[in-house]
């Protein structure tokens, strides 16, 4: 789940870290009256769940409130990367000697936390490895011992921070860790943490990712979710229960267990190529009943990109015969002529694949194994091309 500029900033602010203390208005009037309580220049910054929100012009500088109403009024509405405005954050302007990147993350090779910082702050990371790898500055972080003093001095020498700055410098990083740790983050990410004009060390924007599978962990958090700046099809996955991921593939896969599901996905772009892969990840989990089937199908075929769709399920726990239910339930309520391959093995395979057998529908052929699946929805999304 990721967490909107504004939250990330405040969830920062419970851990010690300064932040410009601004206010989120949904109307250029709101951001009038924040300017106005303010009372000197702000930025306004369009609070959407994408970076490089600058250089697409969703943040802009306002010397007045009637100036802040003003650019809150271009910028609500504007999109973003794809993404509708719906909330600008009015934040007290801040003059700006230096931008610093300082992040943390999961590094999934090392097995550990890894704190990033680089003195060119601003862009964004991956821009940065990209362009001038040598400029980020990496320490790993043993979760048991934590951020040690002489890693975060190592941070502060290695992007040359002055003297003066290090001692705040060394209590935001700390800040930050903890704040990460204990919110259960993937990515809790400063760019750019800022030397002010008035030589203060300040968080001006705020990223954060948590775990989802931590959320329960932390209702206050979990409530933040803003669904509206969500693709749909996430949130009707997770009301149903449904792990969902889109991709950009063809081929809609419907699978029951994750590691199927990954198989699944590993066969359909084997077969595929270049030109036709998996269009998403989808596990039904185990056990599931036929209405889940349904709104499963509902979100693979919410992707206008689907060609064909894969039902690969091995039925354990989950039966055979509910999946079948479920595939002409939802087909009943959905019409479409999307191609749709089954491949149903295990608990009550042959009773699911009776049933769907009789009923007879023109755009649904089943498959014995799962290389026959993979290659006939292949075979079919590259036909649909
Ligand atoms: P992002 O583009 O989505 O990462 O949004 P940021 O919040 O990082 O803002 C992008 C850039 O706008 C920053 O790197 C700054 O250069 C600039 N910016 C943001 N807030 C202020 C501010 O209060 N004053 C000034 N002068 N520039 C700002
Ligand atoms: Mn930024």
């Amino acid at each position: 789940m990721n967490l909107h500029e504004y939250q990330s900033k405040n969830r920062f602010a419970e851990f010690g870290i300064p932040i410009p203390h601004g206010k989120v208005a949904t109307t250029p009037q709101e951001a009038y009256e924040i300017a106005r309580e303010l009372d000197g220049p702000v930025v306004v910054k369009s609070q959407v769940l994408v970076g490089g929100r600058g250089k697409a012009g969703g943040i802009k500088l306002a010397a007045t409130p009637a100036e802040a109403e003003q650019r809150a009024n271009e910028i609500l509405g504007m999109k973003i990367k794809g993404l509708t405005v719906q909330k600008v954050l009015i934040d007290p302007a801040s003059k700006i000697q230096t931008e610093i990147y300082l992040g943390i993350t999961n590094d999934r090779a090392a097995g550990k936390p890894v704190f990033m910082a680089s003195s060119e702050g601003g862009v964004e990371i991956e821009q940065i490895a990209h362009e001038k790898p040598e400029a980020i500055i990496r320490q790993h972080i043993d979760l048991f011992l934590g951020l040690r003093d002489y890693q975060a001095r190592n941070l502060a020498s290695g992007i040359n921070l002055p003297r003066e700055h290090w001692k705040a410098f060394i209590k935001i990083a700390n800040a930050l860790f903890r704040c990460f740790v204990e919110s259960d983050a993937t990515l809790a990410e400063i760019n750019p943490l800022v030397i002010t004009g008035d030589n203060q060390l300040l968080a001006l924007d705020g990223k954060m990712i948590l775990d989802d599978n931590g959320l329960f962990r932390h209702k206050d958090l979990a409530e933040m979710r803003d669904t509206s700046a969500e693709p749909e099809a996430e949130t009707q996955a997770r009301a149903a229960g449904i792990s969902y991921v889109k991709l950009d593939g063809q081929i809609g896969c419907m699978v029951n267990g994750a590691g199927l599901a990954m198989t699944t996905m590993d066969m359909t772009k084997l077969y595929g190529g270049d030109l036709v892969g998996p269009a998403n990840f989808l596990d039904i989990g185990g056990g599931a009943q036929a209405d889940k089937v349904a709104a499963a199908l509902r979100i693979i075929l919410s992707d206008t990109n689907v060609k064909s769709v894969l039902f690969n399920i091995f039925g354990g726990i989950t039966r055979g015969d509910e999946v079948a239910r479920g595939i002409l339930q939802a087909l009943n309520e959905i019409k479409t002529n999307v191609p749709m391959i089954i491949r149903l093995n295990g608990t009550n395979a042959e009773e699911g694949r009776r049933i769907i057998d009789e009923a007879h529908l023109p755009n649904i052929t089943s498959a014995a194994t799962l290389t026959e699946a993979a290659q006939k929805a292949v075979e079919a999304a590259k036909g649909a091309l």
